[in-house]
């Protein structure tokens, strides 16, 4: 079962063109809180959206070439599962994309708050004092590739219709772009998906929500592995950090040279482990940016 190439052609234009433009509208309608849309960083954001220089691009096909001539060279179709989507239904090819996009961006994103290395190229994305759809394209294209990478090559092992693929990419660049918006919704949702109340928890400065929700659309594996804090009262309003540039060059450079002062003061390995937490945080502290701890840290790490 395969969708028409026209269907295919329009989930292709609302993922590039069309959710960045529907959703702010759905924020002016429902809006979760009052603010505005020419906020500080907005540029910045839309140039990360239409930049041409997706560099995440480059190397997802570069990997993806390589998986395809691996696989070839090495006897075809013969490894376990190759291919195993080519002639699925629709239905479990939707089911398994889901599955492969949504373990695959968990992990990454666990690893990528846990691992000081990685958190210098996330911390671009956290970056934002204001959520809202825009500050869904902020991104390092490290992080992004990190993030997208794995998925991909698992879709090209299992080969599924081009077209479902399609499907998923559209609806999943919708939630992310609806999931960071400033929108009202159900408080329930937030208990099966990631909307915009339980995202905002993982942006926030709160010491009790770091490290917390850090799933894409479900958000199951949030809570199968406890990480999930979704409270029934309050909506996080404290988000980013202001001594961050709003400059996307700035924001490709700095997370290098973050990483080498980590190193010229802690050494190499400072880059694989963060510092452990003498004590327990206190619940009105701020987290230290630079590890995204608490602040109770701030002694060890300034
Ligand atoms: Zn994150
Ligand atoms: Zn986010």
């Amino acid at each position: 079962m395969s969708l028409s190439p026209v269907l295919q052609q329009w989930l292709g234009y609302l993922s590039l063109y069309g959710w960045i433009w529907i959703i702010p509208i759905l924020e002016r309608l429902f809006p979760l809180r009052g603010q505005k849309l020419l906020r500080p960083g907005i540029l910045n954001d839309l140039v990360h959206t239409y930049h041409p220089f997706h560099l995440w691009i480059i190397l997802n096909s570069a990997f993806y070439a390589w998986v395809a001539t691996y696989a070839q060279q090495h006897g075809g179709n013969t490894f376990p599962g190759q291919g195993a989507l080519v002639d699925a239904h629709l239905g479990w090819s939707l089911l398994a994309l889901f599955l492969i996009g949504h373990t695959t961006f968990y992990g990454a994103h666990y690893l990528s708050h846990k691992i000081p290395m990685l958190w210098q190229f996330h911390r671009v994305h956290h970056s934002s004092q204001t959520l809202d759809s825009f500050s869904t394209s902020r991104f390092h294209i490290f992080d992004k590739t990190l993030f997208a990478l794995p998925a991909l090559m698992l879709i090209a092992y299992f080969q599924p219709d081009p077209g479902v693929t399609l499907v998923y990419i559209a609806f999943s660049d919708f939630w992310g772009r609806y999931g960071h918006g400033n929108i009202k919704d159900a408080h329930w949702l937030g208990y099966f998906m990631s909307n915009p109340k339980f995202h905002r928890w993982h942006h926030s400065n709160h010491p009790e929500a770091i490290d917390k929700n850090f799933s894409a659309e479900f958000n199951f594996l949030d809570y199968l592995f406890g990480t999930a804090y979704y409270p029934k009262e309050g909506v996080p309003d404290n988000f980013g950090e202001s001594g961050y540039s709003n400059n996307i060059v700035v924001q490709h450079y700095r997370p290098f040279h973050d990483c080498y002062k980590i190193v010229k003061k802690d050494g190499w390995m400072a880059l694989l482990r963060k510092p452990k937490s003498k004590t327990k945080p206190e619940s009105n502290a701020k987290p230290d940016p630079d590890t995204h701890q608490s602040d109770t840290l701030n002694a060890v790490h300034e």
